[in-house]
This record gives C-alpha cells, structure tokens and sequence, in this order.
C-alpha cells in the first residue's frame, strides 16, 4: 500500500474521530468542543456581566434556544430581528425579567424595550403601553395611574430589567 494512500486514509480516520467527539450547541447546533459547556457563541451571551441577577443559566439557555430564529435571535416581546454584536443598537441583545428578580422569567428582549419597560411586570408594561396608545390617539383621556409593584425611581438606570 502506498504511504500517501495511507497517510489519506489515516487522516480520514483521524478526522472522523475528531468530529465525533466534538457536541452539538442547544441552540445553534454547531458543533463545538465537548470541554467546553456552550458553544463560543453562547459563551459570549451567556457569560455577560448582569449585577442585577444571579444567572440561571438554564433559563437563558432556554430563552436563547426560544429566540433562535435559525439566522438571528428574535426579541420575545416585540418579534424584533435582534444584533448580538453592537452593543449601542437599540435592537441588542439583553436579558430581560418579566416579573423583575425572577430568573426563572427570564426572556431575550432588545435593548429598546428593556429600557422601555424598567422594573414593570409584563403585565403592568402591556397595561401602560396599552393605555399610552389609547393616549396618543386620543389626547384628552387621561390614562389611570398604575400601582408598579417594583419600581422605583432610579432603578432604571442600569438598564438590564
Ligand atoms: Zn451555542
């Protein structure tokens, strides 16, 4: 047998076994390095900075899995085309808690809409939005106050809810 033939099929051999051992991402499904627990997509997202919360990172794995839309990730609230990459976009990428401190309620959501909707329950934002377009269309009602439950005043201004 010739060494060049088998050098080809060693590395056929080789490279077969490489990619067995490699895993599959939840949510992409690339393959990635079995060492690793999320593909280097994932990683990057999962692994963001968020003082605000302890990460449940099932939950955010559970939310980008949802949001996957097979080419880009889809805000669960507004079903905007979401970036991961430009973080000065209104349409970015963040973590947003329907009930605010419940990891468990955790949701991909742009940028705009998580700062649009501070400490409110979904609940509470769908109530105010609501009203706020019944305002808009007609200037003269006056929207009846809510009782936010979590929010206070200067809450906000970090800007992951
Ligand atoms: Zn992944």
């Amino acid at each position: 047998m010739p060494l060049c033939y088998t050098l080809f099929v060693f590395s056929i051999v080789a490279g077969s076994v490489a990619v067995k051992s490699e895993v599959a991402c939840k949510v992409y499904g690339v393959l990635h390095d079995p060492q690793m627990k999320w593909c280097p997509s994932c990683s990057k997202i999962l692994g963001r900075n968020d003082t605000r919360a302890k990460h449940n990172k099932n939950a955010r794995l559970a939310a980008l899995k949802r949001a996957w839309g097979g080419s880009a990730f889809y805000c669960e609230i507004t079903g905007w085309r979401l970036t991961t990459t430009d973080r000065e976009s209104p349409f970015y990428l963040t973590w947003e808690h329907l009930v605010p401190g419940n990891e468990k309620k955790v949701v991909v959501a742009a940028a705009l809409v998580n700062r649009m909707k501070v400490d409110l329950t979904i609940n509470e934002f769908k109530l105010l939005v609501c009203a706020l377009a019944k305002r808009f269309a007609n200037p003269r009602w006056t929207i009846p106050k809510i009782r936010p439950q979590r929010c206070r005043r200067g809450a906000a201004a970090s800007g992951q809810g």
